[in-house]
């Protein structure tokens, strides 16, 4: 935590856990981080260097083996790795996306057979939601999932997997009455070493560029019907009460870039010397510096409000995570693209951290639900009431 920041403590075991896992980070996973965007590579010193340190998928109850981490505190992981490795932070940030419908939704079986090697670092978990022509409207999704004796058998394409190729295992979503369009979708697992799953090339992105982003076909994929996640219709709802929890990882996410940018912008403007003296002497510099925090203060607390929200799941976590999913992802970029500024010229090369932030920032408006879904999502909400505000 930047020394001046006090204002974010939380409580003593989340301060001593952010200070643990930050100084993992700054000497684990950030001597890697250019190199990784750089070369759009996986960050396996990341994941070596979280797997070994338990903190890869710290939400996981104790009893399959996790470290039973609350979301206050799984959120605090993230946002320290982002803070030094966007891509990194999606190891954490997507174990919990991938492995939530199983926890929220899943028989004893399915927890005990999957959260125990994620737990153990021995298999990834992805989300298998989006579709080349079912994005916002996932709904609108057209894998199908046919039942066949004990088994069901999946087929059909999934879209921008965070992951795939890499993770063993696949939350998927996927249609099994098309009659009856979002209450017509269940929920599976799949394995990556199941007959008939392929992934396509790696999407060439703008940012992150160290997660791989993939297409994951499903052809003629059999799995027992005990790899379904609840009841048969009820996949969609688990989806949606996924991301309730998740997106205040996004959020999470998003505070970690912009806490990077600030702190690297910060630093830089001390040093850095014009007109005879620190720019940072400069009150134009100072308001900046000045509107970047506050607005990142501001995010921070409703995130982890948001987080206490999803820890009790409380009625309007809906609501909340939107609303931080929205609000920390747009300040990111606001505050990104300031740090960029306060570094002139330099802050536009690769020989300073300060691009790549904003790069990889600009993701965060856009996966979990774009930032006018996260909208459509909260108006809903607030028109129906019940919002404690
Ligand atoms: C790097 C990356 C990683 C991802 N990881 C995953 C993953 O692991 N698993 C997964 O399932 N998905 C993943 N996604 C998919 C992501 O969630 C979708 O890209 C996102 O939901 C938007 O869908 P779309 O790209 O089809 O855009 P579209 O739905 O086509 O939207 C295009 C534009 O229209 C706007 N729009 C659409 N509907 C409305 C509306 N009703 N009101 C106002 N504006 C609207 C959108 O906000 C957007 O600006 C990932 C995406 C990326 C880029």
């Amino acid at each position: 935590m930047a020394a001046d920041f006090d204002l974010f403590k939380v409580s003593e075991e989340h301060d001593l856990l952010r200070e643990a896992v930050r100084s993992l980070c700054e000497e684990k996973i950030l001597p890697f981080a250019a190199d990784v965007d750089e070369h759009s590579r996986f960050p396996q010193e990341a994941l070596d260097a979280l797997v070994s340190s338990d903190l890869a998928a710290v939400h996981v109850a104790e009893q399959y083996g996790g470290q039973g981490a609350d979301a206050l505190a799984t959120c605090i992981v993230i946002e320290e790795v982002a803070r030094v490795c966007a891509s990194s932070s999606l190891i954490p940030a997507v174990n919990k996306l991938g492995s939530m419908p199983v926890i929220l939704s899943g028989s004893e079986e399915l927890k005990q057979k999957y959260l125990t090697p994620l737990a153990a670092g021995s298999g990834m978990f992805s989300y298998c939601l989006s579709e080349p022509d079912a994005g916002s409207d996932a709904a609108g999704m057209k894998t199908r999932a046919d039942r066949d004796g004990d088994d069901y058998v999946l087929n059909g394409v999934k879209r921008w997997i965070t992951n795939a190729g890499v993770s063993e295992y696949y939350t998927v979503m996927a249609v099994t009455d098309p009659t009856a369009r979002s209450k017509g979708i269940s929920a599976f697992v799949v394995e990556k070493g199941d007959e008939g799953v392929t992934f396509g090339a790696p999407e060439k992105k703008l940012g992150i560029k160290g997660s791989p982003t993939r297409e994951v076909y499903f052809d003629n994929v059999r799995i027992p019907a005990d790899r379904m996640i609840g009841a048969e219709g009820t996949g969609f709802a688990t989806a949606m009460r996924t991301l309730d929890h998740t997106r205040v990882t996004i959020a999470a996410q998003a505070l970690g870039i912009a806490q990077g940018a600030l702190d690297y912008a910060s630093n830089y403007v001390k040093e850095r010397k014009q007109f005879g003296k620190p720019i940072a002497d400069f009150q134009g510099i100072q308001f900046m510096l000045a509107d970047m925090a506050m607005k990142l203060t501001a995010a921070r607390q409703l995130t982890y409000t948001a987080a206490a929200k999803s820890e009790r799941g409380d009625s309007d976590l809906t609501y909340f995570g939107a609303a931080a999913k929205c609000f920390a992802s747009d300040v990111a970029m606001e505050v990104t693209t300031d740090a960029v500024q306060l570094l002139g010229g330099y802050g536009y090369t690769k020989d300073y951290p300060l691009e790549r932030m904003m790069r990889d920032a600009k993701i965060t408006q856009i996966y979990e639900g774009t930032n006018q879904v996260q909208r459509v999502v909260m108006a809903r909400q607030v028109l129906a009431g019940g919002l404690s505000l």
